[in-house]
């Protein structure tokens, strides 16, 4: 995969049909990419050396939670309840065990510099977690107080992340609501920065932006103004993104990952979530700032060892799930549900943009306290959880499920009785 490429010039392998009619959000049954993880055997064997002589086991994982992803394939309520995958498993067995604190392992570096490479950028770091990821970020970006970063109001790092920017970093946050309701444009961005710098000053050192932001998409040309605007200030404003869901905007085709890598200077990325690895994020940065975020990373605690154990499945995710076009696909069904939903008369709260449907249950009519418990007992259906009206696909979802879905919808508005099986 060369660096910069948009998921749109890649060809769509496995089966789910994109030929069937786009207009109409009708289901097209064939057999689902998800059912060939579940086929996958892998066959270790272990070579024990004992002192009096060697023997030879094989260890079965036929049949362990990394050969089939059934309690996924109907999970809708985050892209993080993806599974790790057979083919990731071997991923781990065949991965180098050098120390990652120490830029000693080959697998962790090599997927360090693939990425790099991947966004424009000279180096990467390999950190456990998302919020890790950011909160390593902004403590290496900052110094001294006073201090302030600028935030949409809904950001991760403001709602999910326990506070970290404050109590580790001891900085102001300044959160703003967009002023067109979607996303922050450069006019929101200037209106609440704090570029003086008297002692009644807080000054913005930080612009840190979400793309996608619970499936809202960051429009290019709008990054690209905001971070032309931050570099020109004296000091440049340091330009960071919560890409945590980075990939999804480039699987819906909004933007390059080398397009997106030239607006920021420190961007985070997670392996989990859509693309389904156990564990671990990314950073990403300028040479120097990489070398000033190992000490961030180290005084967090997040330095670790066998980090090939991370970095084999994490680079596989990237070029199966992404690359491979799986998550592409899952966006599809996303788009079909969404469609069904408001051709059968449902409101939405949000444009389906990637992979998460944001239906209007009080505007389409719907009771929650009957919508969740339906779809859960008659159909089968995980939904809701912490973010209720908020569907959300992943490349683990199931045709069967995608088709149960499709069927609920009929039955929350109430055209099941005329419309039934015609998926
Ligand atoms: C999930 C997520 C994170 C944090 O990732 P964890 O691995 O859960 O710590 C950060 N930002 C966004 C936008 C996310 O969706």
């Amino acid at each position: 995969m060369a660096p910069g490429v948009t998921y749109a010039s890649l060809p769509a392998n496995g089966s789910f049909d994109t030929t069937a009619d786009t207009e109409k959000p009708q289901f097209v049954a064939t057999a689902t990419p998800v059912d060939a993880i579940e086929s996958i055997k892998l066959g270790l064997q272990i070579q024990r050396h004992e002192q009096n002589g060697t023997t030879a086991k094989s260890l079965d994982v036929t049949n362990s939670a990394w050969t089939h992803s059934r309690e996924s394939s109907n999970n809708f309520i985050s892209d993080f309840y993806t599974k790790p995958t057979l083919p990731m498993l071997e991923a781990i067995v065949r991965t180098t065990l050098g120390d990652g604190d120490n830029d000693e392992d080959a697998a962790t570096n090599a997927l360090q510099e693939y990425v790099a490479d991947l966004m424009g950028h000279e180096s990467a770091l390999l950190v456990p977690t998302g919020t890790m990821g950011n909160q390593v970020s902004l403590r290496t970006a900052l110094g001294n107080p006073p201090h302030s970063i600028l935030v949409d109001y809904r950001g991760h790092i403001i709602h999910f992340e326990g506070g970290g920017p404050s109590a580790i970093c001891g900085t102001l946050i300044r959160t703003v609501v967009p002023a067109n309701g979607h996303h922050l444009t450069l006019s929101d961005v200037q209106k609440f920065s704090t570029v003086r710098n008297t002692m009644y000053d807080c000054p913005t050192r930080v612009i840190a932006l979400e793309n996608p932001m619970e499936g809202r998409i960051l429009p290019l040309a709008d990054i690209q103004a905001i971070s032309t605007w931050a570099r020109a200030q004296n000091p440049p404003i340091h330009m960071h993104l919560d890409g945590a869901r980075l990939w999804e905007a480039v699987a819906a085709g909004a933007c390059t990952l080398r397009e997106i890598g030239a607006c920021f200077d420190s961007i985070q990325m997670c392996f989990t979530k859509g693309l389904g690895a156990p564990l671990g994020s990314i950073v990403v940065g300028s040479s120097v700032f990489i070398q000033r975020a190992k000490w961030s990373r180290k005084m967090l605690g997040g330095g670790t060892r066998s980090s090939g154990v991370i970095a084999g499945p994490a680079r596989l995710a990237i070029d199966d799930v992404l690359f491979g076009g799986k998550m592409k696909r899952a966006q599809e069904k996303a788009r079909r549900a969404s469609e069904l939903w408001v051709e059968l008369g449902g409101k939405l709260l949000e444009r389906t943009e990637t992979n998460m449907v944001w239906v209007d249950l009080e505007g389409s009519g719907i009771d929650a306290k009957w919508f969740y418990p339906m779809a859960k007992n008659d159909f089968g259906l995980n939904i809701g959880g912490v973010i209720p009206q908020r569907i959300v696909f992943h490349y683990q979802i199931s045709d069967e499920a995608f088709a149960r879905l499709c069927d609920f919808f009929r039955k929350a508005l109430g055209t099941e009785a005329q419309d039934t099986n015609s998926y």
